[in-house]
């Protein structure tokens, strides 16, 4: 652990969900780290089978202990005027009105179709604020963060795009998305989980 990583942070830097890192390290996924604290990175197949041992099938809410204490792995972006909100383990997050009415039809649909719920994979995965979206591209260019867009041109700052927990959420956004306005575009092609809102332009 180095200073200011978090289990979201280490989580998206390897590519993997943040309960699947909690999960493989024995932690809850709001656990605070601390620095000089040893976490272990699983590969794929390796944390597919700790949540498999944890009675955890992808895309099923995290349990309620797991996720019941506010402010987990990051600060969720404090409510602006005129937002809209959709439902998540972490409370309530944050879009651009017409993309969170939206998301919270889509959701509804995906429960109904797929018995899969859709959220994001932390607090910072949907609205973000300018600062936090500078937090993150601080983080990439550290070489500690996935990369990241620059503040002030990222999709996350418009309330337009959430990056999803799970990828069979990200396949059923592909499946029923277009009928929303959501979908996959362009503007982050090598990150999967990162969804955009299109339906508003
Ligand atoms: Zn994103």
């Amino acid at each position: 652990m180095q200073p200011g990583e978090t289990l979201w942070s280490i989580s998206v830097a390897n590519n993997l969900t943040t309960r699947t890192v909690a999960v493989f390290n024995g932690l809850s996924e709001d656990a605070h780290l601390i620095a000089g604290q040893t976490i272990q990175v699983p590969t794929v197949e390796e944390g597919a089978a700790a949540l498999a041992a944890a009675g955890i099938t992808p895309g099923s809410p995290p349990s309620a202990g797991s996720s019941s204490a506010a402010g987990s792995g990051g600060t969720s972006a404090a409510p602006a005027y005129g937002l809209g909100s959709i439902p998540s383990p972490w409370g309530d997050l944050y879009l651009d009105p017409a993309a969170a009415n939206a998301w919270n039809a889509m959701r509804q649909a995906s429960l109904a179709q797929y018995g899969i719920d859709l959220y994001p994979d932390g607090p910072l995965s949907a609205y973000r604020t300018y600062e936090q979206q500078a937090q993150l591209y601080d983080l990439y260019l550290s070489g500690q963060g996935p990369l990241a867009a620059p503040p002030g041109t990222s999709a996350h700052e418009r309330g337009v795009a959430v990056d999803v927990a799970e990828p069979v959420m990200r396949q059923i956004i592909d499946e029923i998305g277009a009928q929303y306005g959501w979908a996959k575009t362009a503007d982050a092609p090598h990150e999967w989980w990162h969804v955009v809102y299109v339906g508003g332009y």
